[in-house]
């Protein structure tokens, strides 16, 4: 996590202790756009990576919405 982006994280924080979900929300996006954290193409939620199955594919797994995307590939 570069400076930049703890920065953010750490005012987001802040903002949502504070109340203000949605700034928590603008400023939680701004720090994930800088970090290069791939988002759901849904929800823009953070996506975490994961491995699927027996054959271990790497996929990326959207925690809110429970989008599934495989490498290289949209699906919504
Ligand atoms: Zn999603």
């Amino acid at each position: 996590m570069s400076p930049e982006v703890a920065k953010l994280a750490y005012r987001a924080i802040i903002d949502y202790l504070g109340g203000d979900i949605e700034r928590y929300n603008k400023l939680i996006n701004e720090a994930m756009r800088i970090s290069n954290i791939i988002t759901c193409p849904c929800c823009n939620n953070a996506m975490v990576e994961g491995k699927k199955g027996k054959t271990k594919e790497k996929i990326m797994l959207c925690t809110k919405c429970g989008n599934i995307k495989r490498e290289g590939e949209q699906v919504c």
